[in-house]
């Protein structure tokens, strides 16, 4: 499987990093070596100082698919998750300075931490609005919802596809609203599916 990141998706956070509004899905690629499950702790490598937690939507592609029409689109996912892109954003920034792909800074061993748990896309009171959030220590850091998404998932299956075969058990993260900023060691995550706790761990 593979891990498909979407980047610069809620306008907000656009904003907060002083980056231009895209005009199509931004999207790049984490290894599944990257994956970080069952409310593991996160430990924060030694080679950056700066590691920036975004708490993201993440759909579970359910067939095999390219080149896929918006219209249907819908039918190759059933479940929502939700997931943490875990970047270095120190390192990220250096990248992206000399114009160089930001896998390092993206694409490392826990990056991407995701929950156990998913849910039926029929279990959303309203499927175009679910909300989420990331509470850090109790406090809320991040809170999103999907209606705030440039692109909505059916128009990011249909970007993708274009270029990249989707197949059964790909994740696609769908983007950060704003908020991002440093994770420290002992600091305790907790993510939010509308009302369900799906992810609870600790930073080590
Ligand atoms: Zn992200």
């Amino acid at each position: 499987m593979k891990i498909i990141c979407i980047g610069r998706n809620y306008v907000p956070h656009v904003q907060e990093l002083k980056n231009e509004i895209p005009e199509e899905p931004v999207f790049f690629l984490k290894p599944d070596s990257a994956l970080l499950r069952n409310n593991d702790p996160f430990y924060i490598p030694d080679w950056t100082h700066e590691v920036h937690h975004e708490i993201e939507l993440v759909i579970k592609i359910n067939r095999l698919g390219k080149n896929i029409d918006k219209r249907f689109a819908h039918r190759y996912f059933d479940e929502i998750g939700l997931g943490i892109d875990f970047t270095a954003r120190d390192v990220q920034q250096k990248l992206k300075e000399k114009g160089l792909p930001w896998e390092k800074a993206k694409a490392f061993d826990q990056s991407a931490v995701i929950s156990s748990t998913f849910l039926d896309k029929a279990v959303f009171p309203d499927p175009e609005a679910i909300r989420f959030k990331l509470d850090i220590n109790g406090k809320t850091a991040q809170e999103g919802n999907s209606e705030m998404m440039m692109f909505g998932f059916e128009e990011i299956i249909a970007h993708v596809s274009k270029y990249i075969t989707l197949k059964i058990g790909d994740l696609i993260y769908t983007g950060t609203p704003a908020g991002v900023s440093a994770v420290k060691i002992g600091d305790r995550l907790e993510g939010y599916l509308e009302d369900k706790k799906l992810l609870d761990f600790l930073i080590k």
